[in-house]
């Protein structure tokens, strides 16, 4: 099976639609870390796109916050703004969907989380070499996807020592060794590369292949204009920061 995993699409549908579409043919099924929502001018289309073609979706902290399970509290003042306007166009039934979607899910040997698979539900970032490989202990999968700090990059654990690498790389998985993998953000890149990212997972070639992706950032930024969410959300969708 191949699989294409995606975090972080937040309500860029224009992120979401190159993404589904350079894989579409070379993937099996397509998997979803969460935070479908927030930032961006699409939940809705969004939400129907994934909960359509996606074979496994988790939930991130922006869906807890759109549907009242997350303080807005817990939130900066921009991601908060797009939670209030995110929660006003959602009807009963994608506020239903979204408050259903489990915190972890496994497929094949991975496990999929939104933030760390320790204490899902408390949204820790995993930023620094000692976060990543403390998390080891907290799934008992092969393969951990996450997504969360828009910042992809991959730990590493095995008898030959400890690995840490940062940005978009290619994987070849190695016998012996387990990995803890951040895929990215397919809707709000945050490592100066403003295409979108997602990974490829072949699991029978045990190989991980990041994508980036190219999209139409023009066109997502005069929605998130003309729907009058802060123009920091738009600006930000230029510099990938
Ligand atoms: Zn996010």
């Amino acid at each position: 099976m191949r699989y294409a995993v995606l975090s972080d699409v937040h309500a860029n549908l224009e992120a979401l639609r190159a993404v589904l579409d350079d894989c579409r043919g070379e993937v099996d099924a397509v998997l979803c870390l969460g935070d479908l929502v927030g930032y961006g001018a699409d939940p809705i289309p969004c939400v129907e796109l994934l909960a359509r073609d996606a074979a496994a979706l988790v939930a991130g902290n922006h869906e807890h916050g759109v549907t009242g399970r997350l303080s807005l509290g817990w939130f900066n003042r921009f991601a908060r703004a797009a939670a209030q306007w995110t929660a006003e166009r959602l009807d009963d039934d994608h506020r239903a969907y979204l408050g259903s979607l489990p915190l972890t899910a496994v497929v094949a040997d991975a496990t999929l989380v939104h933030a760390s698979p320790d204490r899902p539900g408390q949204w820790e970032y995993l930023t620094s070499a000692e976060d990543g490989f403390r998390a080891f202990a907290a799934f008992p999968t092969r393969l951990c996807f996450v997504g969360h700090s828009h910042q992809p990059g991959y730990w590493s654990l095995g008898s030959a020592g400890r690995r840490r690498r940062m940005g978009a790389v290619d994987l070849a998985l190695e016998n012996g060794r387990r990995y803890l993998v951040n895929v990215g953000s397919v809707g709000q890149p945050r490592d100066r590369d403003p295409r979108a990212c997602y990974a490829i997972w072949d699991a029978e070639a045990r190989r991980i292949a990041m994508r980036r992706v190219s999209y139409d950032v023009a066109a997502a930024q005069g929605k998130i204009i003309a729907a009058g969410l802060p123009r920091f959300l738009a600006d930000r969708l230029r510099s990938g920061t």
